[in-house]
């Protein structure tokens, strides 16, 4: 390589090990240097070598290997702890075919083409109001609907991070706000977890590598359910306003409390406009929908829509009229009252049979909102190794691993109480605990 393109040695060993990095080749030592098989010109001639036009693509983390590793090892009868997800059977689907009936003979065929990228105007009114009972005071106009947070979190890292561009992560968190932020070439800070805000980590991160962003989960946080102080709340804006550092704010969980209301959000404190706020109603309602929404200064939102524009032109309208009535006729309210009581439950029913079957293996702390018990493994073997014997018993969970980004012996794992039963919870923790009991006898 060298030789062919005139450059130095260290160059051409700088190239052979980024290639290898993007996984385009395998290095063995003492034999050679080989392009792995999927990238290897392995296509006949009269065919288009898709290989060679893909641009090169970052390894994805730990995560994507873990759902491949449920999705592969998982029988009929399974309970999944894993996904987090609302539970089905609550879906409101009488209500949402009943507002369907009445609403779509009132509409003109013109309404089912495009609306602006921004989102039905009716809804982000809605929606605008709802923020303000939340003490985010905001105009109509700086709220966008995403088709799901998701597409906020893409959004929000395209149009700030350029690769080697340092983002501060909490440690553990969401796993697709890690992939997106790596698929771009981000380097994450991480801010581990413990019993106060790591302000003084933070403070470093802030001096020593000027990160542009945060990424933050402070209610009811996914994996491990905590959420931050006021006075956290506070101090964090006053450090990010110091330092000009934006906050992506993600709130899915926030309404779906089991004891007190949690805190203001970050956006109601903003003080500096740094913070981008997002939710969602994939957890309170359902995931189908794909409707989610995000806050911010006129700048940020204006470069938001630009880019949404290329992505899918606007979130679907039909959901869109539908949410909005769902919300507007007072069926939301309700719906968020029965779903609290119901995960409640299911919560405690988790905990306690928890403790009554594990707690010399397993300790945890009983969240007080959101879908997730964070679970730390007393004994010496690692939250993957459980999976394989869990998967074998009929239960699956989501390994601590999958939420850092970098992959390391992880003894956590993450259980979602929202989907079943108390009867199927239960269940599933006494499958877990005999997966247990096999690897405590080696
Ligand atoms: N953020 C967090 C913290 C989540 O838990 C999820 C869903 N697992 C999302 C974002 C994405 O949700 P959606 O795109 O369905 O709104």
């Amino acid at each position: 390589l060298a030789l062919l393109f005139k450059v130095s040695r260290t160059t051409a060993i700088n190239a052979y090990r980024h290639l290898e990095k993007l996984s385009y080749i395998h290095i063995r030592k003492g034999s050679g240097t080989y392009v792995r098989d999927k990238y290897a010109l392995q296509v006949k001639s009269t065919e288009i070598p898709w290989p060679q036009l893909l641009k090169p693509y970052i390894q994805p983390s730990m995560a994507t290997l873990m759902s491949e590793l449920l999705v592969n090892n998982v029988g009929d009868d399974k309970i999944s702890l894993d996904a987090g997800m609302p539970d089905p059977n609550y879906y409101p689907i009488n209500v949402f075919n009943k507002l369907q009936v009445d609403f779509f003979p009132k509409l003109n065929p013109r309404d089912f083409g495009h609306i602006p990228v921004h989102g039905y105007q009716p809804l982000r009114h809605t929606i605008t109001e709802m923020l303000g009972s939340e003490g985010v005071k905001c105009h109509c106009d700086d709220v966008i609907i995403l088709s799901g947070s998701q597409q906020g979190l893409y959004l929000s890292a395209r149009v700030l991070i350029e690769p080697g561009d340092y983002v501060i992560i909490q440690a553990p968190t969401y796993l697709g706000a890690i992939q997106v932020f790596q698929s771009l070439g981000a380097r994450i800070l991480s801010l581990p977890e413990g019993n106060s805000f790591p302000f003084e980590i933070l403070e470093d991160y802030l001096t020593r590598y000027r990160p542009k962003l945060m990424y933050c989960i402070p209610s009811f946080h996914n994996p491990n359910g905590n959420t931050i102080t006021i006075e956290d709340r506070k101090r964090l804006i006053q450090l990010a306003a110091r330092y000009r550092l934006a906050i992506l704010e993600d709130d899915p969980y926030s309404k779906l409390y089991y004891e007190d209301i949690p805190p203001l959000s970050l956006k109601a404190l903003d003080t500096y406009g740094g913070v981008i706020y997002m939710s969602t109603f994939s957890k309170i309602l359902m995931p189908g929908l794909r409707l989610g929404y995000m806050v911010a200064q006129p700048a940020f939102i204006n470069r938001i829509i630009l880019e949404k524009q290329y992505v899918d032109l606007h979130s679907s309208n039909i959901s869109q009229w539908l949410l909005n009535l769902f919300i507007t006729e007072g069926y939301l309210e309700k719906h968020l009252k029965k779903m609290r009581t119901i995960y409640k439950n299911r919560r405690n029913a988790m905990a306690e049979y928890l403790s009554y079957s594990l707690k010399a293996k397993l300790s945890f702390q009983v969240p007080k909102g959101g879908f997730y018990m964070w679970c730390k493994i007393n004994e010496r073997f690692s939250s993957t190794k459980l999976l394989q014997e869990a998967l074998k018993v009929g239960v699956s969970f989501i390994p601590g691993e999958g939420f850092y980004s970098t992959s390391e012996n992880n003894q956590e794992l993450r259980l979602c109480f929202s989907q079943h039963n108390q009867k199927t919870i239960i269940e599933g923790i006494s499958r877990l605990e005999k997966a247990t009991g096999r690897l405590s006898k080696f």
